[in-house]
């Protein structure tokens, strides 16, 4: 009674303009179905010779030369090459640095003091623990106070949720443009122009739509934004965060981690902090080199296959799963918990059962991967150049066969 869903995901699959690039990932060995590309993303097959040879040369040979050579330069090159392949951003405006959480810290900490006067930090209530607890810390140290947004669980937040809470008071607006839970696309380029009409600073965190929705940082006027590169960039764990700041704003903000990489003559070894104009003052010390080589490699293969591309075969694989929930899982209580239409959703596609907890555990000693979250979802990762139709098909019938 599955027969015709295989038959369609083959078809799928078949047509796929970017099925050769399936291939172009690490193998895994006794794992029939990885839905978790969204929280970390498969290694590309040539990072193994990538961080061989950089052991041997870059590193082994070149050795601290290396560092003019070509590392110092590597935060902003590889945050270039971001901003061009994924968030249609122009040079110079975006960093590989730390983490997520300190980026954000951060940039958080610079726009608050960047709208002297202003003292509420608008944040939504269901955002990744990580952006709640450090925009908590934030208010703590500036005495500004959080202001928070509820909006419909499913939805995610809509521009008009925003204008009972927008004000004079408010110096910064801290909203994820793809909600991690039920993969809601927020509408960039509305939410932004009302945080601006209200004269604050917007911060986008772009952890769940880099490399998976194009963007438009710089034609949607986005001030601010932080992103993830091991979730949909395949960096690998723990790999280095990016961070984005409009150009005209970069003179306008300081951080407050002032570090000697972030100064204006580096090897001055001077008395005082001064900080680099331009986007470099974000950094603080020496960066991850090492962990940012396979994202590289990813940002080279996303380039090849082009964003948009990549976002049809997202929005296939999405509908798909879609299409096998009401077939095949909503019949047995399953709940949706993503947004229905395509447009309105993300990279992935969360549903809801009480017996997910368990039934997850019991999913990956099987080799069949989703990724549970709390407290009763199971979130289907489908990273667009890493995972095929059937691939899909195999993992939610697993979950629909653990539940009867
Ligand atoms: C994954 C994720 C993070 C991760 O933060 P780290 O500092 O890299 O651990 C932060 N925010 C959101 C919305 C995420 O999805």
């Amino acid at each position: 009674m599955t027969e015709h869903l295989l038959t369609a995901a083959r078809a799928l699959d078949a047509a796929d303009p970017l099925r050769h690039h399936l291939d172009a990932f690490v193998k895994a060995p006794g794992v029939s179905a990885y839905l978790d590309g969204n929280s970390l993303g498969r290694p590309l097959a040539v990072v193994p010779d990538l961080l061989d040879r950089f052991v041997r040369e870059d590193w082994g040979t070149r050795l601290i030369r290396s560092w003019d050579e070509q590392w110092m330069a590597l935060p902003e090159r590889v945050g270039d090459r971001i901003a061009e392949v994924t968030l249609g951003a122009a040079a110079g405006q975006t960093i590989v640095a730390d983490s997520t959480s300190v980026l954000l810290y951060k940039l958080m900490r610079a726009a608050v003091a960047a709208r002297p006067g202003r003292s509420e930090i608008v944040i939504e209530a269901g955002n990744f623990p990580t952006d709640r607890f450090i925009a908590a810390g934030v208010a703590a140290e500036t005495g500004a106070t959080l202001v928070w947004v509820e909006p419909d669980s499913v939805r995610g937040v809509q521009p008009e949720d925003l204008d009972a809470l927008l004000n004079e008071r408010t110096a910064l607006v801290v909203l994820s443009h793809v909600d991690y839970r039920s993969g809601a696309l927020a509408d960039m380029a509305a939410i932004t122009a009302r945080v601006h009409d209200a004269g604050a600073l917007m911060l986008w965190d772009l952890c769940h739509s880099a490399g998976s929705v194009p963007m438009r940082l710089d034609a949607c006027g986005v001030d601010l934004a932080v992103g993830c590169t091991y979730k949909y960039l395949n960096g690998g764990p723990g790999s280095p965060a990016f961070a984005y700041v409009r150009a005209d704003l970069q003179g306008g903000i300081r951080q407050p981690i002032q570090g000697w990489f972030g100064a204006a003559d580096i090897f001055a070894m001077g008395p005082e902090y001064a900080p680099t104009p331009g986007i470099r003052q974000l950094l603080s010390g020496t960066p991850a080199v090492t962990s940012m080589i396979a994202m590289q490699a990813m940002l080279d293969l996303i380039a090849e296959a082009g964003i948009d591309a990549v976002r049809a075969k997202s929005v296939s694989l999405t509908d798909f799963a879609v299409q096998v929930f009401d077939e095949q899982l909503a019949p047995l209580g399953v709940r949706l918990l993503s947004p229905r239409d395509s447009a309105a959703r993300g990279g992935h596609v969360t549903i809801g059962h009480p017996d997910f907890r368990a039934i997850t555990q019991r999913l990956w000693g099987e080799g069949v991967i989703p990724d549970f979250r709390f407290p009763n979802g199971i979130r289907l990762g489908l990273s667009p150049l890493s995972t095929s139709h059937e691939e899909t098909l195999h993992g939610m019938l697993a979950v629909r066969d653990a539940l009867g």
